[in-house]
């Protein structure tokens, strides 16, 4: 595997409005300074204690994303550094991040975590619970001044079957489209739309994605 070598041959075939975030966990700190020495500034964990570790041991001017599902009580040890949190799935999560935020005087950016996938195992909000979620938002700002929904994110199902990755790729940005016609406030600004792994990120930049989440073909099977 030679990280640099994937990471030059997959940047070379995204559009330049597409940002990667490259998903380093499981790897050792040394494979991450290889991206990093290679030009990657924005890496993806989805263990909060993972992320602190290598946050603490790499240069300051990388940008951390949580890509995994976030365990309220470990909110509290990424708030000081992370840039964004692409697995939020509940008002209670949401909450929590705005609570420790506001006592670090920061906003955090989120991503709202859609279910579109077949399986019942993946984390996320129906479309029924986003409209609550936002609805809530809009009723109690106050209660959310610290958090801002930057947009929405994705997994689709894990399967060959790419007709069906594509229509699940297309939904969610149906479900996209919607939020970008919504009136934006201080805390819903819709910009991203976080869907595409090593496996189907090319079909989901074709259905509308704008980041993508690549791990095995930067730096190898986990
Ligand atoms: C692991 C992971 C990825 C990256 O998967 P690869 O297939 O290795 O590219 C992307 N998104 C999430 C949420 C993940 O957990």
């Amino acid at each position: 595997m030679n990280i640099e070598q994937n990471l030059t041959r997959i940047k070379s075939n995204l559009p330049k409005n597409v940002t990667l975030v490259a998903v380093s966990k499981t790897k050792p700190v040394a494979d991450l300074m290889e991206a990093y020495e290679a030009g990657q500034r924005i890496f993806g964990e989805n263990k909060v204690q993972e992320m602190t570790e290598k946050w603490e041991q790499m240069p300051k001017d990388i940008e951390w994303h949580m890509i995994g599902h976030v365990q309220t009580n470990k909110v509290k040890y990424m708030i000081p550094y992370v840039k964004l949190i692409h697995g939020v799935d509940s008002l209670k999560l949401l909450k929590e991040i705005n609570r420790l935020a506001k006592r670090w005087r920061k906003t955090v950016d989120c991503l709202l975590q859609i279910h579109i996938a077949e399986e019942e195992t993946k984390f996320g909000l129906d479309e029924k619970e986003l409209e609550e979620v936002l609805k809530q938002i809009n009723i109690d700002g106050s209660e959310f001044e610290n958090i801002r929904i930057v947009g929405l994110m994705g997994m689709a199902t894990f399967t060959d079957n790419q007709e069906q990755i594509k229509r699940e790729f297309l939904h969610l940005k149906s479900i996209f489209e919607n939020l970008l016609n919504q009136p934006t406030t201080q805390n819903l600004q819709p910009t991203t739309l976080s869907m595409g792994m090593s496996g189907d990120y090319q079909l989901a930049i074709d259905c509308g994605s704008n980041m993508v989440r690549i791990g095995s073909s930067i730096f190898g099977t986990r």
